[in-house]
């Protein structure tokens, strides 16, 4: 991995063209590693568009109710259905689900 950040540090890309500094989350799952920096996401599967649906489920089943993911690319398409896990009940002001005791983890709000 050091190696291949290195060619983008090398070509004077490692933190973007001066237009476009824009720069996504850093995350890191078991699927996928980002390298926002690099705009580099490094997976563990071949870059399939089934894997692709796998990863962004793992990344973000737990902020939204995913029923469906479809992915196409090119003359592939591979598409799959979840069951969301309930109605989650939500803050009003971030839309984030709120936590056990129905309070909400980034702002605070009570579910009353
Ligand atoms: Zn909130």
């Amino acid at each position: 991995m050091p190696a291949i950040l290195d060619v983008y540090e090398k070509q004077g890309i490692r933190n973007g063209h001066p237009s476009n500094i824009m720069t996504g989350p850093a995350f890191k799952t078991e699927l996928a590693t980002a390298y926002p920096e690099c705009r580099l996401v490094v997976t563990k599967e071949t870059m399939t568009v089934e894997a692709m649906i796998k990863i962004v489920y793992d990344l973000l089943k737990d902020k939204l109710n995913i029923s469906k993911i479809t992915f196409s690319s090119g003359v592939n398409k591979a598409s799959e259905e979840y069951t969301p896990t309930g109605t989650k009940a939500r803050c009003p002001l971030c839309g984030i689900a709120l936590d056990e005791n129905g309070v909400c983890p980034k702002c605070g709000y009570k579910h009353k």
